[in-house]
């Protein structure tokens, strides 16, 4: 079924999380992929605008994991300056490192959101989870090769997701 590659919600950039809509649903802890989610996959180190938005999430009262399929050095090194929970080599769409994090925050299923570029992790894998999803645009056109191979697909399914979410809107008028 298609449906199980769909987000909950697909957005141009983290910085267009709507926060207080979270805090409705009941959502307190954030799974972040990092690359091409928060950076391109070559960057090492997270961004000051990063640093604050992350510092702004903690201060409204939100736990961050962040759950990546990199390697622990990756993953390590970019969490220095964040200091939130981190899984490495998480092998997204593989739910288990996404069912570690719920248990690191303290969280049931229903109180988390996955935040990710990739439609065959991040979206799959929450969907596999249980765990609601947003799909975000990638920060840059730059991929890791693996990733690369699968953007064309990812496109043709945005696009029928977006066609399904306005006839859905129809439907509920
Ligand atoms: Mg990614």
């Amino acid at each position: 079924m298609i449906k199980k590659l769909y987000p909950t919600q697909y957005i141009q950039s983290i910085y267009e999380i709507d926060l207080l809509q979270l805090k409705k649903n009941g959502i307190r802890g954030i799974i972040f992929d990092i690359d091409n989610t928060l950076v391109p996959y070559d960057e090492v180190e997270p961004n000051t605008k990063i640093i604050d938005f992350f510092e702004m999430l903690r201060k409204n009262g939100f736990i961050i994991t962040l759950v990546s399929n990199n390697t622990e050095d990756r993953v390590v090194k970019f969490n220095e300056k964040l200091k939130v929970f981190a899984l490495h080599k998480s092998h997204k769409p593989l739910t288990r490192n996404f069912i570690k994090a719920l248990r690191m925050m303290k969280c049931e299923k229903n109180e988390a959101i996955i935040v990710g570029d990739q439609i065959f992790t991040d979206v799959f894998g929450g969907n596999k989870a249980g765990i609601q999803t947003i799909l975000v645009r990638p920060v840059s056109d730059k991929d890791e090769w693996k990733t690369k191979i699968k953007r064309g697909v990812e496109r043709r399914i945005i696009s029928k997701y977006e066609k399904y979410l306005e006839q859905n809107q129809y439907k509920g008028e």
